[in-house]
This record gives C-alpha cells, structure tokens and sequence, in this order.
C-alpha cells in the first residue's frame, strides 16, 4: 500500500476513535461478543483457510483458532478488568480515583506461523478497552486476517474502528513512524521485533514485542519415559516445528541419555502430510536444510535425518522435511544457537539437574522451558532457578489460558507490558488518576499557603 492509502487508513482510525472511545464499555464489549459468536460460527472456514494459505493440517489450523477464539473471550471480561481503583476521604472532603482509557489509534504487526490466532491476540481486545486498531497481518499469510476482518464487520464494529493494512517493511517503517499511532504489538522474530522495538520507542510510542525461541526441556531419569518421550516428540514436531513455543531441545540428564535412540522411534512414527504440514515457504526449508548442512562438521550427530525423504501422495509439491534429530548439539553449532524453526530437535546430555538448569540460563531466549520428572524437590529447583518466563511441569508447551499472560523472558521479549491476561488490559489503556474534593464545611475551606499541601 502507498503513503496516501495508509495516512487515510489512520485518519480513518483517529476519527472514529472520538466516538468508540465514548461508547460505553458494556456496549464495546457487546460488539466483541458478537464477533467471537461469528469466529465460533466460522471455526471450520477459517481452518480451512489456515490450513491452505500455510499448510498447517486441518485439525492443527483448527485448535489454533479455537486458542485464539479463548482469547476473544477472554475480552469479553473488558468491563470487568478495566475497572480503576477509588480510595474515599484521601483528605478532608476529598477523594482520589483513577480510570483506564484508551491509547488512541494502535496497530499490530503478525508473523505468519499463526494467522488467525495472534491477530485474536491483539484488536478484540484493544477495541473492547476503546481504542480504534490497524492490522498487518504477515505478507505471507493475508487471506485469514481478510476473513477475520469480514467477520468484524459483521459484527457490526462502527466503520474505522478495526482497520487492516498491508506490506512488508514499508508498511511496518509507517506503522512505526506515524504519529496517530499510540502502541504498536508486534509478534514476530528478533530481527525484525528488535528494530520494530527500537523504532517505535524513538517515536515514543508503547511497543510489546514477543520475539523469537530455543525452548529446551530436561529429562530426568525418574519420568515417566512414555509419557515425557510421547510429550516431548509431539511438542517438537507439531505444527511441524514453526511454534514460538516449539520444545527443539532436550536435555537428557544422567541414565535418560540411553533414552535418546526411543525418542528417534517415536519421532520416526510421525508421519509428514498427516501428522504435521509442510513448512510455511521454499526459503524456509531451504533455510533449515543449511543448517542441517553443517551439524556434523561442528560437531553434532544427525541420528534422525529428515532430507531427502519420499514426499507423501498428493504433496509433492509442499515444502516438507522429514522429522529431524541431532544428538551431540552445543552452544556454538547452528542447529544450537540458531531457531530452527522446523520438525527438529537437538539433543544434549547433562549429568546432573543443575547442569541442565544452566545449559538452560545461558541461552539468550527465556521463552519457554519444561521439565519431566516424578520428583516433586527436582521440580521445585527448576522453578525457582530457571530464568525462563513460562515452565512446564509435566507439560511440554506451557502456554498458560489468556486470564494469564504471556510471558516470555529475555530475548524472546521486548517492552515491559505482555500480551493477555490483566496485563492486556495494562498495555492498551492508560491511567487517568483524578482528586476531587467537594468541600462542604467552611471549616475546611483552602487558607492561602505557601506550603507544599498535604492531607489532614
Ligand atoms: P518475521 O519477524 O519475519 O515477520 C513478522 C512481521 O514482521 C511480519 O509482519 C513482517 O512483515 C515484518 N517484518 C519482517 N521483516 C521485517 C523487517 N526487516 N523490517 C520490518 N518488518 C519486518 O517473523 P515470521 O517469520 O513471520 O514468524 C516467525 C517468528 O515469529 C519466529 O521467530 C517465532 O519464534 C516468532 N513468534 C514468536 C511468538 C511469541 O509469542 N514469542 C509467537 C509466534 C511467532
């Protein structure tokens, strides 16, 4: 889109910002209502959408819009945690109070691994708390956002009030330097996030951004080898791999080291196609391959290879790789330091639990992190010294429902206010604090003073 499409997009969104912002929030949050009502309604479609513009299964395309429809509904809570505090008689007929309002115009910028599911993350929720909101959805994977704007208007959102835009870099430089716009989110990777981030706080602008991931879990002796093996093979495999929140490391800690050769089973047992889509591009694949390129000669083992595999039936021409394992992985190899982001996993050992813990806290990201374990102490020192925003107990992708937010650590986030939960709420409104005093006793009338006031 040109410069003068995107200023009518944002003029568009200032004026109707005056009148949403006035409407009262109980009637905002009906329009989210109705709107998450059609998302319920179009599950299927906008699956099939999904699924076709980025190769997800149908049934992975399908709980991922149905998390993002939780989110949706968790909007429907707006009126509720949008409240303001009130403390009476702060002074002598006096009272303090302060409210949440809106930021203005805000817009979002999406990666491509979740077409539906992240803009869920970002306009029902800015709109419900009074802002009007601009959507960039990834280039690569418009045509959800499309529909889920179709949806919006249905919905009966006044006109300006959720807007979508299109582009790449261009479009995200206007995003960050147009002065309407108050707060941007960003969901994406480090290299864009990064200066997405930077940008926008130079133009003064409120910025959250969840970036990229090496998320790892630890296997300790006493799990329950079935259960964390089938655990931890699905949480690197589905989706074929491009989740933020992709388990693709796993520390083998002490006798779970012989245990790595029953993990390359059950990977192999995923089948391409069916268990998992193709990968989102050609580049993307061709990406992962160069990496793959060099395991060995940094010294890393490739005990699974998904190269070169039969493409399945009827996918001949998806960009697929094969379930991937490398053992021997170490800070310094691609595989290691690099987010794959495809249907594999790297393998480590350790000979102890603390030692997995601080392979752990020297990765730059704190995405997420998991442990399996029986041992309630073992899982108790994890918690307390992981330096990682989300852990999982037990549960290989511990993305928690949105009543609670996301909280990515270190370099997996950028911005102090995350995505969901109360902290939403935090990042697309600002606070208003008032005193009021209604003085009716002349005893309590104002003396002149040149002091500095304080309450009696
Ligand atoms: P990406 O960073 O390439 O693209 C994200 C957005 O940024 C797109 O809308 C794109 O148009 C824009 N963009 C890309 N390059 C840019 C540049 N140089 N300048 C300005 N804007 C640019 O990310 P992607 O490949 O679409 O998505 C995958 C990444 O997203 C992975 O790193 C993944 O971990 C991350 N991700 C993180 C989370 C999270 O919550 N932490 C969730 C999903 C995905």
């Amino acid at each position: 889109m040109d410069t003068e499409e995107l200023t009518d997009v944002a003029e568009k969104a200032q004026e109707a910002f005056l009148a949403w912002r006035d409407t009262p929030v109980s009637v905002r949050t009906r329009h989210v209502v109705r709107f998450g009502e059609l998302v319920r309604k179009h599950h299927d479609e906008l699956a099939t959408i999904v699924s076709k513009e980025l190769g997800k299964t149908f049934d992975d395309a399908k709980a991922s819009v149905f998390r993002g429809l939780e989110v949706v509904e968790h909007a429907y809570s707006t009126p509720d945690l949008i409240m303001g505090e009130s403390l009476q008689t702060v002074s002598r007929n006096m009272d303090t109070y302060s409210f949440r309002e809106p930021l203005g115009v805000v817009a979002g910028i999406c990666p491509f691994n979740f077409p539906a599911m992240i803009p869920l993350w970002m306009f029902p929720l800015a709109a419900a708390c009074g802002n009007t909101f601009i959507l960039k959805p990834s280039e690569k994977v418009p045509l959800t956002s499309v529909r889920l704007m179709e949806l919006a208007v249905e919905a009966g959102f006044h006109p300006g009030v959720i807007n979508m835009v299109h582009g790449g870099k261009e479009t995200v430089d206007w995003i960050c330097d147009d002065l309407r716009i108050k707060a941007i989110s960003f969901v994406g990777g480090n290299q864009a996030g990064e200066y997405i981030h930077q940008r926008g706080t130079n133009n003064n602008k409120r910025v959250q951004a969840n970036l990229g991931a090496k998320n790892h879990c630890i296997i300790l002796p006493d799990a329950d080898k079935e259960d964390a093996l089938n655990a931890v093979v699905s949480a690197f495999l589905g989706s074929s791999g491009q989740r933020c929140m992709a388990l693709s490391t796993v520390i083998l800690v002490g006798e779970a080291q012989s245990w790595l050769q029953d993990l390359v089973e059950k990977a192999k047992k995923f089948k391409p196609g069916k268990d998992y889509g193709a990968l989102v591009s050609k580049e993307s694949k061709t990406r992962i391959e160069a990496i793959l390129a060099k395991v060995e000669s940094q010294g890393g083992k490739i005990v699974l290879d998904g190269r070169n595999f039969n493409l399945p039936p009827g996918h001949e021409y998806g960009n697929y790789i094969g379930p991937t394992v490398i053992a021997n992985a170490a800070p310094g190899m691609d595989c290691y330091d690099l987010e794959m982001f495809g249907p594999a996993a790297v393998c480590m050992q350790a000979d102890s639990l603390d030692e997995a813990v601080e392979i752990i806290n020297k990765n730059k990201f704190g995405n997420g992190a998991s442990i399996f374990t029986s041992n309630g102490a073992s899982a108790r020192y994890f918690q307390a010294n992981c330096n990682v925003g989300q852990l999982g107990l037990n549960v290989p992708i511990p993305v928690a429902l949105p009543m609670f937010s996301f909280t990515g650590w270190n370099a997996s986030m950028r911005g102090d206010v995350y995505f969901n939960g109360k902290q939403g709420i935090n990042f697309y409104t600002r606070i208003k604090t008032v005193t009021a005093r209604w003085n009716t006793d002349a005893k309590y009338q104002t003396v002149l003073s040149g002091s500095f006031p304080v309450m009696k």
